[in-house]
């Protein structure tokens, strides 16, 4: 390395170090806007604080309503904001792409959930790990590259995008549909959710959600013999599913580095069930159960196709449809998505895991979700598939009570953010 490409590297280093307490305030500001997820709270204040923060750098900036899906309203307007900062010349475009909600405090705090506590090194609140502290981080690793006045070609794309906690079709789905995470606008795409400092996430398992019914007959709920209960049939396909299928799907692994490692085999999870007539204010009137549905969530592996993934289950009700006296059901899709995954060769993956090895003297661990994240929109519908999970949250705090972000993360992870990002664009210090 030259020495003056030395010294700016050190120099940006120092200067990422020197905006601790400016990463810090940006993380509080941020956790004071609660943007809980459902209902899609005050994302229009959050998109705007992140766009005048932007704008003030010089990105340009533009807010993006994603009117007409589900849950956009007058009053929950799905507001994204997405800014660019050009450089010098053509090259490359480095996307740093944050989800701007957060999902309810729930309970088990001990402490004001938005008021964003500073103590013993941590910022506290719901969304600093999952995502705040990780779209702050990306903000100051750009500033400090301004400030350093290091000339950069191609441009840094920054977005705070809505609704990723309820399936991204308000955000990042409803941006990649209008070309922002396509090439020739965008090249390498990091989302800095919570994967562990060290940790570069490369992609993530399947996902399909169907809803099974079975039909019964209605009787008076004196006299079943006269009817036939939905419910019944239910509980003779869970049976299938505990006794068949789950031990089937155990079997199966992935060569993929999902994390935890129980997720390396496929799963299925009853998500709901619902049958027979709601318990509501008073007594419910006796029925035989003449519908009973249940919501399936399965995931799986790169290694398991869709279609089988599909039949498997249509296997076994039709096996039920053949040899129990009057099961009869319906299967209907809610939601699928195939696995994604980035080659570990591809660029964002390679400078990343080069920046990590370099800024915090380890080796970075490859890893693969469990569950899906905003990637999927990304690979999917944008056809971009240069994208990696890197950020500086701490996985397992997503979602739980006393949610924080460690501060020397933070730091740390612009400083890996900066480093790559500049490195994606073309300039190595
Ligand atoms: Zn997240």
């Amino acid at each position: 390395m030259p020495r003056d490409s030395a010294a700016a590297r050190d120099a940006l280093v120092r200067r990422i170090e020197a905006k601790r307490d400016e990463l810090t305030a940006l993380t509080t500001d941020l956790v004071r806007i609660p943007t809980i997820n459902p209902p899609g709270d005050a994302y229009t204040p959050c998109a705007e604080f992140v766009g005048a923060r932007l704008k003030a750098r010089g990105y340009a900036i533009e807010y993006v309503r994603a009117e007409g899906v589900r849950g956009d309203s007058a009053k929950y307007p799905r507001t994204n904001v997405i800014g660019r900062l050009a450089g010098n010349g053509d090259g490359a475009c480095v996307h740093f792409n944050s989800h701007i909600d957060v999902v309810e405090a729930g309970s088990g705090w001990t402490m004001d959930p938005f008021a964003g506590i500073v103590k013993d090194g941590k910022v506290y609140g719901r969304g600093t790990c999952d995502m705040k502290g990780g779209l702050a981080a990306s903000i100051v690793a750009i500033e400090a590259i301004l400030e350093e006045g290091i000339r950069f070609p191609g441009a840094f794309e920054i977005s705070g995008t809505v609704d990723e906690e309820s399936g991204g079709y308000g955000g990042v789905g409803f941006l990649a549909q209008r070309g922002y995470f396509s090439k020739p606008r965008v090249d390498h795409v990091i989302i800095p959710e919570p994967l562990n400092v060290d940790r570069v996430c490369i992609g993530h398992r399947g996902v399909w959600w169907s809803e099974v019914e079975t039909k019964g007959r209605i009787a008076h709920g004196s006299m079943p013999f006269l009817g036939d209960s939905a419910i019944s049939h239910m509980g003779a396909f869970l049976h299938k599913l505990e006794t068949e299928l789950l031990p089937a799907l155990r079997q199966r692994t992935t060569a993929q580095p999902v994390e935890p490692k129980d997720a390396r085999r496929s799963t299925l999870n009853i998500n709901g069930i619902h049958g027979g007539q709601p318990e509501g204010d008073g007594y419910p009137a006796p029925v035989v159960a003449h519908s009973c549905r249940t919501v399936l969530d399965r995931r799986f592996l790169v290694e398991e196709p869709i279609d089988e993934v599909k039949a498997e289950i249509v296997a076994l009700l039709d096996e039920l449809k053949r040899t129990r006296k009057g099961f009869d059901y319906a299967i209907r899709d809610i939601m699928e998505f195939l696995p994604t995954f980035t080659p570990l060769d591809a660029p964002v993956v390679k400078a990343v895991a080069d920046e990590i090895r370099r800024v915090l003297g380890r080796e970075p661990q490859y890893i693969a979700s469990p569950g899906t994240y905003d990637q999927k929109h990304i690979a999917r519908i944008g056809n971009l598939h240069d994208c990696i999970a890197y950020g500086p949250g701490i996985l397992d705090l997503a979602h739980q009570p006393d949610e924080y972000v460690g501060i020397d993360d933070m730091v740390a992870s612009a400083k890996v953010m900066a480093l790559a990002g500049l490195r994606l664009v073309g300039v190595s210090i």
